[in-house]
This record gives C-alpha cells, structure tokens and sequence, in this order.
C-alpha cells in the first residue's frame, strides 16, 4: 500500500453516517462455513474508490454490541457482490465512488485487528493520515 503498487480505498462513510460514523448501518454475518463473513451495506465518498484493487471498510458484526465497536475488513474489490458506482466530478475526473456490498465474502484472515476492535483501528488510521 505505501508503495503505491496497490491501490487502496477506505470504506468509512455511508449515505446516513459522515460525521456521525458511529451511525454506520453496513453489516458483516458469518457464513455458513464460519470460517468468514458475509457483508451487505452501502458506502459512500471513497476516495480512489473508482479504480482501487482493495478497500479497507468498517462493518457492523454485532447488531447487540455498541455502535463504536465494529470491525475493519479488508475487501478486494472484485469480490462477487461488490458494486462500484463512480461520482462524477465538476472538473470530469473520476476518483471518488459508492461501493455496495450484496454477500460479498471475506474470510477470517482479512479482518484487521481483535474483534470489535474497528472504530479504534480506524481512528488510528485517521490520526496517522492527519499527521
Ligand atoms: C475530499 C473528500 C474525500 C473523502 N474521502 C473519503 C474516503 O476516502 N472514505 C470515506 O469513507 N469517506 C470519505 N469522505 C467523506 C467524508 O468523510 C464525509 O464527507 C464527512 O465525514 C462528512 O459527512 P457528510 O458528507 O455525510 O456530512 P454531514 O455529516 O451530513 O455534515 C453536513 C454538515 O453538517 C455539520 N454537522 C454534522 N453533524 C453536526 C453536529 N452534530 N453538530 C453540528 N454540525 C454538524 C457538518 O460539519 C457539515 O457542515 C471524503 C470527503 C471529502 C470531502
């Protein structure tokens, strides 16, 4: 990613949830197999999202747990079931994008960090970007 020989985008707002992220509606199950997880949502204004190979998303994974205690996945975007809707742009490029998710499924080993643990990774990344 540092390198820039992926391409990656970041799966954080959705149409209900910029500011108020903790307000995030996407959601991760487990799949039959429960080796994995099955997302279904919509995220909105992901910059590179228009060409990126990879996104790195939050996701709700238990609709009992607290708002702020979701989870970071990590999502090739040619997954089956990933939808990429490029936002045009006044100056005619296209960078940003919505991205739905229908049953797309990722495995275990691509969720970042402990369970629940997603709002803080997040936050790490934006601190680390803002720097
Ligand atoms: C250049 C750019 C790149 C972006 N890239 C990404 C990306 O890569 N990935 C991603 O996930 N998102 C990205 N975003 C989305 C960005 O994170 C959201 O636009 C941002 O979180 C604001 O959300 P919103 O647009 O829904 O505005 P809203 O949350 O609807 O806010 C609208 C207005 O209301 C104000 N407001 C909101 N809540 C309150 C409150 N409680 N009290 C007072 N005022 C309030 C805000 O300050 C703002 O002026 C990008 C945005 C921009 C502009």
């Amino acid at each position: 990613m540092a390198a820039g020989e992926e391409i990656w985008c970041q799966g954080w707002s959705e149409p209900d949830a910029g500011s108020d992220l903790a307000g995030i509606r996407s959601r991760a199950v487990r799949n039959d197999a429960g080796d994995g997880w099955l997302l279904t949502g919509q995220k909105t204004w992901a910059s590179r999202g228009a060409f990126a190979e990879w996104c790195f998303g939050i996701f709700r994974t238990d609709p009992k747990r607290n708002a702020t205690a979701p989870d970071l996945l990590l999502i090739a975007m040619d997954s089956p079931g990933v939808t990429v809707r490029p936002i045009p742009q006044i100056d005619g490029e296209t960078g940003f994008a919505e991205i739905f998710f229908d049953g797309v499924e990722v495995p275990d080993s691509q969720v970042l960090g402990e369970e629940g643990s997603g709002w803080s990774v997040a936050m790490s990344t934006a601190a680390a970007s803002a720097a």
